[in-house]
């Protein structure tokens, strides 16, 4: 597949991210840049849908590099939570205080499992959106989206993956995320799904402009 450029900057500091953005892309002409090879500054995202704080990151990462940007804006929605943690799913817990002994992720994790000690119906979604602006002010962003469906379980399992994987559980692999190998979370994940559609956007864009 050609793509219209082969430099692209990752507009994440979250590196479980850019880990399985990297993988997925690995067998294309791009070179993967990770926005903080250009410091870029942290990005406001203050609104309340995934689309927009995609958007609001993409094109932020876009300004500060000069080059094509590519946000991901994901996290776990809960049924029985109104869709909660959705947007706001990596400071769930609250930012983590400078001296905790615990992750970030450790924490989102151990408040889910709180809030939902009384929760029987425990089905959830993964959901990823991802934006590919080709310059800062690019009137037609790329967007593609994913979603993965499976089950919030009552405790760990697993040490592999990122964020809430050692609790979210595939229904089809009867496993936890964490416990997936990443090539086989890379081809079923949220993230993968929309990476998939997102390829297929970019060679069209790459005919249209041959
Ligand atoms: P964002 O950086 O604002 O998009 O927040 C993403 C957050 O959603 C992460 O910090 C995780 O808490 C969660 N999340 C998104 N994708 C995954 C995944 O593949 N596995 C586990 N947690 C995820």
């Amino acid at each position: 597949m050609s793509l219209p450029f082969n430099r692209l900057v990752i507009a994440s500091g979250n590196a479980g991210k850019i880990r399985e953005i990297q993988h997925i892309l690995a067998p294309f002409d791009l070179e993967i840049l990770p926005q903080s090879q250009f410091n870029v500054p942290e990005c406001e995202e203050p609104f309340c849908t995934f689309v927009e704080n995609a958007l609001a990151k993409a094109r932020h990462a876009s300004r500060h590099s000069g080059l094509p940007a590519m946000a991901d804006d994901s996290g776990l929605c809960v049924n029985a939570l109104q869709g909660a943690p959705g947007v706001l799913s990596a400071r769930y817990a609250g930012k983590n205080p400078p001296n905790s002994l615990l992750t970030q992720d450790e924490r989102n994790n151990d408040k889910l499992l709180q809030v939902m000690s009384n929760v029987s119906e425990r089905h959830a979604h993964f959901y990823c959106v991802l934006v590919l602006v080709r310059y800062p002010e690019d009137p037609q962003p790329l967007i593609a989206e994913g979603i993965w469906q499976g089950q919030i379980l009552r405790e760990y399992r697993g040490d592999g993956g990122f964020g809430y994987d050692p609790l979210f559980l595939d229904l089809k692999t009867d496993k936890t995320v964490a416990d997936l190998p990443l090539d086989i979370k890379s081809r079923i994940s949220h993230r993968g799904q929309a990476l998939q559609k997102l390829l297929q956007k970019l060679e069209r864009l790459s005919h249209e402009s041959a």
